[in-house]
């Protein structure tokens, strides 16, 4: 049979109920395949700037991350890396790309990037006050001041970075990284009134800007109201108060013993910044089991490797004061224990009370919103927890001139997502000030370019390495632990950055297939080592999922349905196990299959000053 006969064979014929024929022209579509990307809050085109690293070209992949992510020497060195449990490599072994450290390698090895900055356009006219110096003011910064607007950046400190600066210390994150990104935004003409607390949003609001945003943060460490907490008050410190201190240079020492509560970030901070401040036994106590802490696995192994010792399944109860001092901490030991309603309940064990000496002690027990510094009769709504009422599409507040983002919003989160939502802030402040609908976002850029060069020849490497993660090298820290300005992080050399980045999956190369070409000859079946491809009669999605070769059962994961094909069966292929090897193309008789790259650039103000 020829293939045009083959075409015209009679089809079947839909079956109702039946899954639809996935539209790839629906950007998310291909989107959400790139699992690192569509798990950065801002959107981050991860697999192009590792190839770019696999090829040494450093600048190019520092770019790709500055046009999205902002701070791309910061965050390599700091994110949360929301991207890497995202990561389709820990799908088919243990561990994810080093998504995170390869970003900084293209910070660490770029050229010059003076040339590749965006031209600041004429002043507009429109005059944009950002309240709080950190990471969203930041952005707004970085995305308005190029369109005209003249932007005004107020903090209580005396430089820029906001908790990037007061709360990350320089062991993690050296000054002059943090330095350079700051100063590149403000060297953009932003105006900045350093030394500014802000403490009236009338204020501003009557200072005739044309909107105001808010992004101070979650400024106020949680206290913790146990007996002998007044008498104690001289040793007990709030963990970012005390980070803050110790980062402008009012703190320098603390005693030989102490104990850090809380086991988030903000504590594995402290525990490793005390270990260079004189503290000796250093104990990070947490009343959740181990599993739960909320500190990144990565954070808690290097407090580890420092020696901090750290005890779960620990409650505060009270503080122990000899001669008028702090003497220890009590606590009384808790298993957890999952309730008639399924919910996990720390339960006391019974066993004597802990008794653990000290000299000092760390409050790392969480952080709050505070905003007594706006007027409650401004027409902004305040709503559940005394939070703003703030649009999670919009970040506009109740009142239309106020705007929000970063952890002012919605409660603390991190470095990244203050990004994320300081680009689509500064969206919605183009549009309010050019008196459109701040509801009208710009698309994101998409494109999608076939990879063939030859046959059996692609333009992207998808010859993959079955290396498993590397280690990023760390300073001796006999060394480290003398320093507290010393990086403990060496990053990856040249050629560990380029083993590293040949273990991505390039999931934005995507399998594209057009159903007219098929001749439904099976080779593309027998040829993937993944078992993802599949023609049989469409059905509805449940059964579907059921009746592939290798049962679908992550319902994250998409499907990719053809059109019915001329035998009536459709071709479904799972896109969770792909290993975008691109063999099923390279087998293809008819070019049915076809390799092609997907790039996804998330809309910014940018993009809708030239729309308009
Ligand atoms: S394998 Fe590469 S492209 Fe795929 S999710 Fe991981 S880092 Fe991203
Ligand atoms: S690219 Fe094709 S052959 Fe390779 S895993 Fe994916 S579907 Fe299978």
């Amino acid at each position: 049979m020829s293939l045009e006969e083959h075409r015209g064979a009679k089809n079947n014929g839909p079956r109702a109920p039946y899954t639809k024929p996935t539209d790839i022209s629906d950007p998310d579509y291909f989107h959400k395949v790139v699992d690192c990307q569509w798990a950065c809050p801002a959107h981050t085109p991860v697999p192009e700037y590792i190839r770019m690293i696999a090829q040494r070209q450093y600048t190019e992949a520092y770019m790709v991350n500055w046009e999205s992510n902002v701070f791309p020497g910061i965050l390599g060195r700091t994110c949360d890396r929301p991207c890497e449990p995202a990561c389709r490599r820990g799908r088919i072994e243990e561990k994810p790309v080093a998504i995170c450290r390869l970003k900084r390698v293209a910070a660490d090895n770029r050229g010059d990037i003076e040339h590749l900055m965006p031209e600041i356009g004429p002043k507009n006219g429109k005059r944009v006050a950002c309240i709080g110096g950190g990471p969203a003011s930041l952005t707004v910064a970085r995305d308005l001041a190029p369109l005209g607007y003249h932007v005004v950046v107020f903090d209580r400190d005396g430089a820029g970075g906001g908790m990037m600066r007061s709360q990350i210390p320089a062991f993690r994150l050296p000054e002059a990284v943090l330095n350079e990104e700051v100063d590149r935004i403000i060297d953009f003409g932003v105006e900045t009134r350093f030394n500014h607390e802000v403490t009236s949003l009338k204020e501003v609001l009557n200072d005739d800007f044309d909107a105001i945003f808010v992004g101070t943060g979650a400024p106020r460490g949680r206290d913790l109201n146990i007996p002998g907490r007044e008498e104690v008050a001289d040793n007990f410190h709030i963990g970012i108060d005390w980070l803050m201190s110790v980062a402008f240079g009012h703190t320098s020492k603390i005693g030989k013993r102490v104990v850090v509560l809380g086991g988030g970030n903000t504590a594995m901070d402290c525990c490793r910044t005390a270990k260079r401040l004189g503290g000796e036994d250093v104990k990070v106590i947490v009343r959740s089991p181990f599993d739960t802490m909320k500190a990144s696995p990565w954070e808690i192994e290097d407090a580890q490797n420092e020696d901090v010792e750290i005890l779960n399944n620990h409650v505060p109860q009270k503080f122990l004061i000899e001669d008028g001092k702090l003497a220890a901490v009590v606590f009384e030991k808790v298993s957890p224990e999952i309730d008639a309603e399924g919910r996990r309940k720390m339960v006391p064990t019974g066993e004597e009370p802990v008794v653990v000496p000290c000299d000092d002690v760390l409050c790392a027990i969480g952080q709050e919103n505070h905003f007594p510094w706006i007027e409650r009769d401004i027409g902004l709504e305040f709503g559940e927890w005394d939070m703003p009422v703030v649009d999670k599409e919009t970040f506009q507040s109740t009142n239309p001139k106020v705007f929000f983002g970063g952890d002012a919003a919605f409660g603390p989160e991190n470095i990244i997502w203050a990004v994320a939502h300081g680009h689509q802030a500064a969206i919605s402040i183009d549009s309010f000030c050019q008196q459109k609908d701040v509801r009208d976002r710009p698309p994101p850029e998409v494109t999608l370019v076939s990879q063939k060069m030859g046959m059996h020849e692609w333009s992207y490497h998808n010859d993959i390495s079955n290396d498993e993660r590397y280690l990023v090298p760390h300073a001796d820290k006999n060394f480290t632990l003398k320093d507290i300005k010393m990086e403990v992080e060496l990053g990856f050399d040249e050629q560990l950055a380029f083993d590293e980045a040949m273990r991505c999956l390039n999931c934005d190369v995507q399998t594209v297939f057009e159903d007219v070409k098929c001749i439904e000859c099976d080779a593309c079946v027998d040829v993937c080592p993944v078992d993802c491809i599949n023609f049989i009669e469409n059905s509805p999605e449940a059964d579907l999922r059921q009746n592939l070769r290798v049962p679908a059962n992550d319902m994250e994961q998409s499907l990719y349905v053809s059109d019915i094909l001329p035998t009536g069966r459709s071709m479904i292929k799972d896109e969770d196990v792909c290993l975008h090897c691109g063999l099923c193309a390279e087998r293809c008789p008819t070019a049915a299959w076809d390799m092609q790259q997907f790039l996804y650039k998330e809309g910014q103000a940018k993009n809708q000053q030239v729309a308009k």
